[in-house]
């Protein structure tokens, strides 16, 4: 099988004998990030004029270890420099009641977080919209999904780079490339199909208190006076099942391997509706931590800090994130102390929600999403002559 080139810089630094080149800035994980942007080729096919989205996650309020903004800034400045529009983006979460939720409270938390258009040197936009339900519907001869709903502002980009925070998901067993674009590259209706089971949340009468918190947020109008919700109307958001004080509101959460399964169905919508060759791929190896940025907590790393990865193929990536991660000792004081280390986030969710990273990487060979043999090529800015 043909191996997929993908490129690497470490994060480690290692100074000459001599500290004569103790404040050269390639030593710099953001210098070198902007050279391997370079050398690994992921902008060659953006052009003048072209509007590029730089996919990222912001982290929710709490998050301390989300992706730092310096590297979307390169990233940034790297694709302005051809001539072309970044922008940096992001979607909605789940639910209509925190402000994760919907495009302002994102916005928020992305500036608290140290993501504005100042530091980014780009404009943020919230892909889905203010309440996260403008999408594009992409019919998808997916495993489990067979439509879904691409986030519009990553449906109207000529290029999509995905800069995404490599670590643990409590279900997809890991969030990588393909989560960014399978989960965050869609609107909410979207997520709701791939987190949950039923069509539609139910209303059980017994439970209900008739208080009418949800019908008030309904962003719809779709909860009439007998509290009943019209499927025609739903928009499958979540926030009816996520405010309701009497837990009146029913919905079945899928298992981790269901979730990982729609996950990279969606990817797999995602891709068709712009064209594969439209993406490209960086996955940052920095505070690899258990739990997804959309926890509003942020735990000690799994493992050292490695480096970041680029590449033009989301399954080869994915995978080769994973081995070298698994390849690491555990960290000291990580939720991993002490356990075994050739499976890190199958180990991090094995008594838990039974997460496994191969369940993503698995459908993604179903369904052709990339190639899972790669070699990795390694740079170093100052052997390659790289300018101080
Ligand atoms: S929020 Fe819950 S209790 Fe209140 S009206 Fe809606 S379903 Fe009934
Ligand atoms: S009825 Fe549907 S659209 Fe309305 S809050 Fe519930 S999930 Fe959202």
């Amino acid at each position: 099988m043909t191996k997929v080139p993908l490129h690497f810089v470490t994060s480690r630094v290692t100074i000459s004998k001599s500290r004569r080149d103790l404040f050269d800035p390639r030593h710099s994980l953001a210098e070198k990030f902007t050279f391997l942007i370079g050398a690994s080729g992921i902008l060659d096919r953006v052009e003048e004029g072209d509007q590029v989205a730089i996919k990222t996650h912001f982290g929710d309020r709490g998050t301390t270890k989300a992706i730092r903004s310096l590297y979307v800034r390169r990233l940034a400045l790297a694709i302005a420099d051809k001539g072309a529009h970044p922008f940096v983006t992001e979607t909605t979460g789940l639910g209509m009641r925190y402000p994760r939720s919907f495009g302002t409270g994102r916005l928020e938390i992305a500036k608290e977080n140290g993501f504005t258009a100042e530091t980014c040197a780009a404009p943020l936009v919230i892909a889905d919209g203010l309440k996260g339900i403008d999408g594009v519907r992409v019919e998808v001869a997916g495993v489990a999904l067979k439509e879904v709903y691409v986030a519009r502002a990553i449906a109207e980009a000529d290029h999509v780079v995905s800069l995404a925070h490599f670590k643990g998901h409590a279900l997809g067993g890991f969030g990588g490339a393909l989560k960014n674009i399978g989960v965050g590259c869609v609107a909410k209706p979207t997520k709701f199909a791939i987190h949950l089971e039923e069509d539609l949340p139910v209303i059980d009468p017994e439970r209900c208190s008739d208080c009418d918190v949800c019908s008030k947020l309904c962003p719809t109008g779709a909860i009439g006076k007998d509290h009943t919700i019209d499927a025609g109307r739903c928009v499958r958001c979540l926030g009816c099942a996520e405010s309701c004080p009497e837990h009146a509101v029913h919905v079945t959460w899928s298992s981790a391997e269901r979730t990982s399964v729609k996950m990279v169905d969606a990817a797999k919508a995602v891709l068709d509706l712009l064209g594969p060759e439209r993406f490209t791929y960086v996955n940052v190896l920095l505070d690899v931590t258990p739990q997804c940025d959309c926890i509003p907590h942020s735990d000690n790393a799994l493992v050292p800090d490695l480096g970041i990865l680029a590449g033009a193929d989301p399954l080869a990536i994915d995978r080769a994130s994973l081995d070298l991660v698994n390849a690491c000792p555990p960290a000291p004081s990580s939720a991993l102390d002490k356990k075994i280390r050739e499976d890190t986030f199958g180990e991090v969710y094995r008594t838990s929600t039974k997460a496994h990273p191969r369940f993503q990487l698995q459908a993604a060979r179903t369904l052709a999403l990339g190639n899972p043999s790669y070699e990795i090529v390694v740079h170093d800015p100052f052997k390659e002559g790289a300018d101080s």
